[in-house]
């Protein structure tokens, strides 16, 4: 241990809450050096919804790297990347009538956001981008500026412009939708027309919050009244997060671009892409540049990953049925300790519960590490405790994962009553 304390930068953050080291992991299961099993509530906040080492992306994987596959190919054309496009084309957009060009960006979410920007300024002309309350976006300089979370933006060292931030559903009891409205009506509203939006359809950082499909409607008709591209970050929300592939499908919504990460390469490795309307297709050649774009490993996992759980509708009701168990879970949960949580948060397997402060919701995520699993907070002051396992875990290992959950609150509530008498 002394050796991260020593040598590594204090910018490692999950450590500090998980200090042990781990040496391999499996399924939703991570092992440390000392033997110890955690269960995996956290999933590399959302990069594995797989879960770790799955075997068939594993496998595929292997079977590539062993013919002496590609392994980094700059943006060159590899048979990897046709495949991951063509599995993308055939199982992901075309049943779901979407039509969008992909733009592989650096290998990061934060990279694909600013991406998705440049290109709306470019498209547009305008410079003005209207993020929204609790929205996290990633922490280059760009992406930066739409992200809300102070820790994040103190780290800038510099001014961050080109935003303008509004109410998200539900924030503050403000209707930041009508408000959005009349700015964009008054001429003297300060508000310079933006050249697009950019949310999340269920926040991840900010606390799970979700946006209702009328709220997304109304922002898509205003989006489109206006002219207004509607950007949807589903680094984290999307690839099956919510139940569906995208976070936005029940709205029936159509962004005019999407960004994804995390989970899209499958398989853990760094990938992203930015979907885009092809009438916005406006790049000149290398003008967005990466040296990682064509992570080949990451294709390969992609591609697998779509075909092995996009090409029916098993995976959308495995994830169906184990967002109920969550939120059977949470409901009991709220009601047996009123003293400890507020409500609900999230849907699908986004799923989370807020609790009165940071410190009760720390407290629990503690004591559940205590009992053997691993499970982060999100939200402005860290309240919300996030179950975030990989969706492809069972009936019994969730079960076992929200057991420890439950015992670890009625300990955190039975701790608190001690000490308030
Ligand atoms: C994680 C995340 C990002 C940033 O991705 P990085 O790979 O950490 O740069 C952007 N947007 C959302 C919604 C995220 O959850």
């Amino acid at each position: 241990m002394d050796i991260f304390n020593k040598q590594e930068s204090n910018v490692k953050s999950y450590c500090n809450s998980f200090p042990v080291v781990f040496t391999s992991a499996k399924g939703c299961w991570l092992t440390t050096e000392g033997g110890e099993r955690y269960i995996d509530f956290l999933a590399g906040a959302g990069s594995l919804n797989y879960g770790h080492n799955n075997a068939v992306l594993k496998k595929a994987l292997m079977d590539y790297i062993d013919s002496d596959g590609i392994t980094h190919g700059l943006d060159m054309h590899t048979e990897a990347k046709a495949a991951f496009l063509t599995a993308l084309r055939n199982h992901i957009l075309e049943p779901r009538q979407l039509d969008y060009k992909v733009q592989f960006t650096g290998p990061t979410g934060t990279n694909a956001v600013e991406a998705a920007m440049k290109l709306a300024r470019k498209v547009t002309g305008r410079t003005n981008i209207v993020a929204f309350t609790n929205g996290f976006h990633g922490c280059t300089m760009g992406a930066l500026t739409a992200t809300g979370n102070q820790h994040h933006r103190g780290g800038a060292g510099m001014p961050l412009f080109g935003t303008t931030r509004l109410p998200y559903e539900g924030y503050a009891d403000i209707d930041g939708l009508a408000l959005f409205e009349t700015m964009l009506n008054d001429n003297s509203s300060g508000l310079d027309k933006p050249a697009a939006v950019l949310l999340e359809v269920v926040q991840g950082e900010g606390g799970l919050n979700v946006a209702s499909n009328e709220w997304l409607q109304k922002l898509r008709k205003l989006c489109t009244k206006h002219n207004i591209l509607m950007i949807v970050d589903d680094i984290q929300a999307g690839c099956g997060r919510t139940g569906t592939f995208f976070s936005f499908e029940p709205s029936g919504i159509e962004p005019d671009m999407i960004t994804l990460s995390k989970s899209i390469g499958g398989y853990g490795l760094p990938m992203a892409v930015v979907l885009l309307k092809p009438e916005l297709d406006k790049w000149s050649p290398g003008e967005h540049n990466g040296t990682f774009r064509g992570n080949n490993h990451a294709f390969i996992t992609a591609t697998q990953a779509i075909e092995s759980y996009w090409s029916n509708d098993e995976f959308e009701n495995h994830i169906a049925a184990r967002s109920k168990q969550v939120a059977k879970t949470i409901e009991r949960t709220l009601k047996k300790l009123p003293s400890l949580f507020v409500q609900a948060k999230g849907r699908g397997m986004m799923q989370g519960i807020e609790c009165k402060n940071g410190d009760i919701a720390s407290a629990i995520s503690d004591r559940c590490f205590e009992k053997g699993m691993v499970i982060e907070t999100a939200g402005p002051n860290d309240e919300v405790v996030k179950f975030f396992c990989p969706l492809t875990i069972s009936e019994s290992e969730l079960e076992q994962g929200l057991q420890i959950f439950e015992q670890a609150a009625v300990d955190i509530a039975n701790k608190l009553t001690r000490k308030a008498s």
